[in-house]
């Protein structure tokens, strides 16, 4: 899993168990969590044989759902994470731009 990876995953664990101490219906929060959480495992990241910069064949790290297309972490992850740009520890160089 890529820092990104790790740290959205703490993050969103981190809101899913303050929405069930505090809130009186954490539903719709819970609901919102588990599906970012659903997210992120589809995008993990797998090792894959490629190219490298040597024009050796190589394994080298892709999305397993969207490849080698935006590389690792991919746009999809990069994109869910802007949505919490604003909690301590996002990284701007994670951002899809
Ligand atoms: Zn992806």
């Amino acid at each position: 899993m890529s820092v990104l990876g790790s740290w959205l995953r703490a993050t969103i664990e981190a809101d899913k168990a303050v929405a069930l101490a505090t809130e009186q219906d954490p539903r719709d929060t819970i609901a919102r969590c588990d599906a970012a959480l659903a997210v992120l495992d589809e995008h993990g990241i797998v090792q894959v044989t490629g190219i490298g910069k040597d024009t050796r064949v190589m394994q080298i790290p892709a999305c397993k759902t969207c490849g080698t297309k935006h590389g690792v972490p991919c746009r999809t992850l990069r994109l869910l994470a802007r949505g919490y740009r604003h909690r301590e520890g996002y990284d701007d160089e994670w951002s899809p731009e």
